[in-house]
């Protein structure tokens, strides 16, 4: 995605509104599903010797629950500001390339754990079933070898 910046370059406060769609095929990525197009709304700003972006990223997209390892699909709103050098590299004859900076900012800003939901129950460590959907007997029958210590003392006396 585009965006011509050689009329603001070099010039003090002058404004450009930014509207554009990323497609999800351009930001592609392993752990983020882009599930949408990505709309881009804000402004970018110029001072003398830099560009700002002050930019929302609104899409929906997959995220594998760190739980349960499901993909849950959700909608996300991102907020972000990049200062733009004009040296930048994605500046190329007065034309900047909007696609790796909004994906490297909406890449950093995901959840790190991200939950299916606040009280997913996740999978259990012993059948490895998502206890989401079924509850297993597997955790009353494994106890705690602490525990079970002193249960034996308990018992002997
Ligand atoms: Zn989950
Ligand atoms: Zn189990």
């Amino acid at each position: 995605m585009i965006i011509r910046v050689s009329d603001m370059i070099g010039r003090n406060e002058s404004e450009k509104e930014i509207r554009i769609d990323i497609s999800s095929a351009q930001l592609k990525d392993s752990e983020v599903l882009f599930d949408s197009d990505v709309r881009v709304t804000g402004k970018l700003i110029s001072t003398e010797d830099k560009l700002i972006a002050r930019l929302t990223a609104q899409f929906r997209a997959g995220l594998t629950c760190s739980r349960c390892t499901k993909v849950f699909f959700d909608h996300y709103v991102i907020e972000f500001e990049e200062v733009i050098d004009l040296d930048n590299p994605e500046i190329v004859e007065g034309e900047l390339d909007f696609v790796e900076l909004v994906r490297d900012n909406i890449l950093v800003r995901m959840p790190t754990q991200p939950l299916c939901d606040e009280h997913c129950k996740g999978l259990c460590f012993v059948c490895g079933q998502d206890k989401n959907t079924h509850d297993c007997d597997c955790e009353t029958e494994e106890l705690d070898p602490r525990l079970a210590e002193l249960k034996n003392l308990l018992d002997g006396e």
